[in-house]
């Protein structure tokens, strides 16, 4: 396939807001595209270039795209910078400047997918001595042979900012479409921008969809689906298997009012567990192999090494994925620690052995995808958790099963509840004892109750560069949710419950408690904030900055209200930071309708 095809696809996509409009494009070309290409084709729409699970990241600074730029479009780092001030986008700088210089040389050799893919894949490959200049030499070089649409693609794809607006739900609807849309008669009235059938064949598209989703969800993998369905039709999707090493997507919980209205959710009778507040892990283990993912994803097994002797000691399967909450426990009273104190675990790549013994966590297991080698997605909870009650060897402080209560008595679910709380626990999760595990999804099989307003996860879009004391450092941060097409919208501004600075009269001692504590509410302080933000700068107006989309914190807050000023029309009233959430991935932030639902709420 040639990347110009794709780069006019981007183009159409990023020039249309319309959901129905994009999945059609997306079809057009999927219709078209051999088996063979599926996989790279798909993960370019998702803006990626290594698959959800892999390691490897492309990891280029903008610094050195304007210098590849620079190299291809025969102009100054100079230039290019102060033209990139302009657009705020290096995509489009790359673009306009390829323009003017193409008129020029009229120089063009055919790129193709591949190409591009392999070019972008080798600069996360590229290290040590020279390698700066190679991976300059590796983005030049497709410079030089790209058209300046071509151009502007593959550098928003090298940084890894595409902003065409396609989230996996208009993907997979596409893939649906591209194989299925000529036996459902499916035709998009583009006027009324509704989808019309053959007669009665809504009810088959939808179960389609249905299905496609299932073999996203256990596969994690989009060009897996489409690859396989080109090829060996729907019935190939049962080949589609939920494979131990392999994450996937964790399923997410709804917020309820209180108890009663978490057991009119979920249906009686119902398991109620303690909320433990520490940070999910998906745990695989298939032998002697035990691989440790968070909820982004990403492998965690060395930062957590110590775990895996508590599964082989404790776990008695011979393969199994389980899902749990790991919490902090203080060594000193054995209690359980709060969220932030663990938080700096996570990305930890020395003295893991020393944060271990600092930190030591419990695994509180609450749920199972497999057991022995047998998908169990589609099991009712109550039998998945028997044979968690079966395979955990408890033992306090190592691995439990999340402590739990079955009734359908409010009464004691208010009772458990209290106690949940004077053990000093957040809140407590109401389960349905008769539903399916469904990855990715904000379903309501299980719901939390807690008994405070529920903070937000929100990311940063927009910061000022501040003034007098705080000069030189980012403050006064814009916040956005995510609308379901997966667009960011403002909600407010956040600029309080930073620290200043580093205590200075702090002892070597407890310096070196503060670099460990990097994560947590004490220590986010201006500074570190701008170290973070800093290198995602897409565009600045005065003092005001843009950021890429990247870094999420929770906030707390008094009140949400209506408000024009903000994109979202909701503002919140004194928010503040509680903590940086390097665990959550951008698909889990707090959505607008869940800012909407609170909103309500809160007026109850
Ligand atoms: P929240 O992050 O506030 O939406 O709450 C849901 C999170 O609570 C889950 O993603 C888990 O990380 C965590 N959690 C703690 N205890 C449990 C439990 N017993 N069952 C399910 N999730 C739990």
């Amino acid at each position: 396939m040639r990347y110009a095809e794709l780069a006019e696809l981007y183009s159409t996509l990023e020039q249309t807001p319309k959901r129905l409009l994009k999945t059609k494009a997306i079809a057009e070309v999927l219709v078209k595209t051999p088996g063979s290409e599926m996989s790279t084709l798909l993960l370019f729409l998702e803006g990626r270039i290594f698959p959800i699970s892999s390691e490897e990241k492309i990891g280029v600074a903008a610094k050195l795209v304007l210098r590849a730029i620079a190299l291809a479009t025969g102009r100054t780092a100079d230039e290019i910078e102060k033209h990139w001030k302009k657009t705020g986008d290096l995509g489009m700088t790359a673009e306009q400047l390829l323009a003017k210089k193409k008129q020029a040389t009229l120089q063009h050799t055919l790129l193709t997918l591949q190409k591009v893919f392999t070019n972008i894949q080798k600069l996360a490959s590229t290290e040590g001595e020279g390698s700066v200049d190679r991976k300059i030499q590796l983005i030049a070089e497709l410079l030089t042979s790209a058209t300046p649409l071509e151009g502007k693609y593959i550098i928003r794809m090298v940084l890894e900012d595409l902003r065409i607006g396609v989230g996996e739900g208009a993907l997979r609807d596409a893939i649906v479409w591209a194989f299925f849309g000529k036996e459902l008669g499916l035709i998009l009235n583009e006027e009324k921008l509704k989808l019309d059938f053959a007669d009665g064949s809504r009810e088959k598209y939808n179960a389609l969809v249905k299905e496609v989703q299932q073999g996203y969800d256990i596969s994690n993998d989009l060009g897996e689906v489409a690859k396989t369905l080109k090829e060996k039709g729907l019935q190939g999707l049962n080949t589609l298997k939920l494979t131990t090493g392999k994450p996937i997507k964790v399923m997410l919980f709804q917020k309820a009012k209180d108890m009663e209205d978490a057991f009119k959710t979920v249906g009686t009778p119902a398991a109620i567990e303690y909320k433990y507040d520490g940070f999910r892990m998906q745990v695989h283990k298939k032998g002697k192999d035990v691989l440790i993912f968070t909820r982004r994803l990403d492998n965690v097994t060395q930062a957590f090494a110590e775990i895996k002797k508590v599964i082989l000691d404790h776990v008695k399967a011979e393969e199994v994925i389980l899902d749990c909450e790991a919490v902090g426990i203080d060594v000193k009273n054995k209690k359980y620690l709060p969220f932030q104190m663990i938080s700096q675990r996570i990305k930890r790549k020395y003295d893991i052995e020393k944060m271990a013994e600092k930190y030591p966590v419990e695994i509180n297991v609450f749920d199972l995808l497999s057991y022995n080698g047998k998908n169990l997605l589609h099991e009712p909870f109550a039998d998945r958790r028997s044979i968690i009650n079966k395979i955990i060897k408890a033992e306090p402080g190592k691995i439990i099963p999340a402590h739990q209560l079955v009734t359908s008595d409010p009464k004691q679910g208010e009772k458990f509840y209290k106690e949940a709380l004077r053990a000093g626990l957040e809140g407590v999760m109401v389960k349905s004892l008769t539903a399916v595990y469904q990855p990715g999804s904000r379903v309501g099989f299980g719901v939390k109750v807690k008994p405070t307003m529920e903070n937000l996860d929100l990311v940063i879009v927009g910061a000022e560069w501040g003034t007098g004391k705080r000069a030189g450092w980012l403050t006064s941060f814009t916040l956005a949710c995510q609308d379901d097409d997966g667009n960011f919208l403002s909600v407010g501004k956040v600029g309080t419950g930073f620290k200043e600075k580093e205590d200075e009269e702090d002892t070597e001692n407890k310096k070196e408690e503060m670099e460990d504590e990097k994560n947590t509410k004490e220590s986010v302080t201006f500074e570190t904030m701008t170290q973070l933000l800093k290198p995602l700068i897409t565009k600045e107006k005065g003092r005001e900055v843009f950021f890429k989309p990247k870094i999420i914190i929770e906030v707390a807050y008094e009140e949400i209200q209506k408000s024009p000023s903000y994109e979202s029309g909701y503002a919140l009233r004194f928010p503040r930071i509680l903590r940086l959430r390097d665990d959550k991935p951008l698909s889990e932030i707090t959505t607008l309708s869940q800012v909407e639902e609170y909103f309500k709420e809160q007026k109850k």
